[in-house]
């Protein structure tokens, strides 16, 4: 069990008591006033994971090195399709 890190709410002090600790009554070092040792960790929460960013936005071809707009996979400059990697039109009207 991780200590447990937390200020007296009567003094204010920075304590740390080992995780066994956890929601019992102790008497601060510092105040000698009884307080309860918080519950393990309400700070950390978990992010919500993201979706792995990919460097989309403000792609490059490859090919003229031309911006291409974000999940735009062609290139209306040359042609160039990233997907397949190649050239696929080179003539645009
Ligand atoms: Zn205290
Ligand atoms: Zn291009």
């Amino acid at each position: 069990m991780p200590d447990i890190r937390f200020n007296c709410p009567m003094c204010n002090q920075q304590l740390e008591a080992p995780g066994e600790y956890a929601d019992q009554v102790i008497e601060c070092p510092a105040c000698q006033k009884p307080i309860t040792v918080p519950g393990v960790e309400p700070v950390e929460q978990a992010e919500p994971l993201k979706p792995a960013e990919q460097a989309v936005s403000g792609n490059k071809c490859p090919e003229c090195g031309g911006t291409l707009e974000e999940g735009v996979v062609l290139c209306i400059k040359c042609g160039f399709h990233l997907k397949l990697g190649k050239k696929i039109a080179t003539d645009f009207k």
